[in-house]
């Protein structure tokens, strides 16, 4: 066994906490990975207070990890010692079935390992994230980091910016297209920045006055302040794409009626509470409303090649392990620029 440092959720109500893990030998097909950056994304929050239902105690959440790779099973081809790697969102799948097949992993038929508050394959051994100083993964879902890129400003890519591409791509956003960007948090701000990339105009829907100056740095043409409903008249029926990535209830209307007629709203963000959709606002102009989950192992490798060759990294506030409570705190305020990363050497 490895023994690895970390900080665990105990309960939905304490804070996080120091706990010593002991993470699995390598088996042939794993590889261990040093860590040296984490992000914390508002899933961990969500997870660790338990408000997408129960979560497994202790829970060491994380899963935007960064690290070097210190060992390798016998059968491992594609790491060796001494190389950069990355692990998201999930650590196992069947393999088998057809989502597997064409590696859209996280919609598993079987079984999807989540990198934390899940089990493995078998079904029993509990999963523990990437607050923590080791992580024993399969190398087939362990992603190749460029060496030379900012690795702490790296590692939030491997959810916020997986699960912002994901939809982008999908939906072929590209030059001529108007999208708007909901809630301007880790997510968000990724969102904005890819956007742009596929040469997208994006307007920037955010409940905060004081994060204008922010999305227009970060690449926005423009910013709607959503707490006033007036904001909306003007974008009426002018939006081709609309990823709303905020993590509480809200009104999901006056965003669909910026869409223009068939043109669609997807949802990434995942308040734990419903939100009431008017059939109306649906009906008219034959809009969509429709989700996406973070992405496969294959596109979220070609998101990060992606980013390395248009130099596009996250913009982080880093933090020491002991600071894990407090930046919480301030990301349910919306008070992070953008993300938080936990420098792991601080454990
Ligand atoms: P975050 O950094 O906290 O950003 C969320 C943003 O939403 C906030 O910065 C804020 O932006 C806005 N917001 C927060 N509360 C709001 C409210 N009550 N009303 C309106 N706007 C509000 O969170 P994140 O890490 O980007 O994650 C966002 C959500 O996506 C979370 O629910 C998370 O669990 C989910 N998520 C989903 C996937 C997936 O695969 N679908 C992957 C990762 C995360 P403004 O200040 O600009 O208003
Ligand atoms: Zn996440
Ligand atoms: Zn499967």
């Amino acid at each position: 066994m490895i023994s690895a440092k970390a900080y665990a959720a105990v309960s939905a109500k304490k804070p996080l906490q120091p706990f010593q893990l002991q993470r699995r030998d390598p088996r042939p097909d794993d590889i261990v990975i040093e860590i040296a950056y984490c992000g914390i994304c508002h899933s961990d929050i969500h997870t660790a207070r338990g408000e997408w239902g129960p979560t497994a105690y202790p829970c060491v959440p994380g899963h935007e990890i960064v690290g070097t790779v210190v060992a390798t099973g016998k059968k491992v081809r594609r790491f060796k010692p001494g190389d950069l790697a990355g692990v998201g969102c999930f650590v196992d799948s069947c393999g088998k079935c057809q989502p597997c097949k064409a590696s859209e992993e996280q919609f598993c038929q079987k079984h999807v390992s989540y990198t934390y508050n899940s089990t493995e394959l078998d079904g029993t051994t509990p999963t523990q994230g990437g607050y923590s100083t080791h992580i024993v993964v399969k190398e087939k879902v362990a992603f190749r980091i460029k060496k030379g890129v900012p690795l702490a400003r790296v590692a939030p890519l491997l959810c916020a910016g997986i699960t912002t591409y994901s939809p982008l791509k999908r939906y072929k956003i590209g030059k001529g297209h108007s999208v708007g960007v909901v809630g301007l948090g880790g997510l968000g701000h990724m969102a904005v920045k890819l956007a742009r990339a596929f040469g997208a105009r994006v307007t920037v829907f955010s409940t905060s006055p004081g994060k204008e100056s922010d999305a227009r740095k970060l690449g926005a043409n423009a910013f709607v302040l959503s707490t006033h409903p007036e904001h909306f008249e003007p974008l009426v029926g002018t939006l081709d794409f609309l990823i709303d990535t905020v993590s509480a209830r809200h009104d999901f209307s006056p965003y669909l009626n910026c869409l223009k007629n068939d043109a669609t709203m997807v949802l990434v963000g995942a308040s734990p509470d419903p939100s009431e959709v008017l059939a109306s606002s649906l009906i008219m102009g034959r809009k969509r409303l429709t989700g996406s989950l973070i992405g496969g192992t294959k596109e979220t490798q070609e998101m990060l090649d992606f980013c390395f060759r248009k130099k596009i990294y996250c913009d982080i506030e880093l933090i020491p392990a002991a600071k894990i409570n407090e930046a919480y705190e301030r990301t349910i305020k919306g008070d992070v620029k953008y993300r938080f990363v936990i420098d792991a050497k601080t454990y």
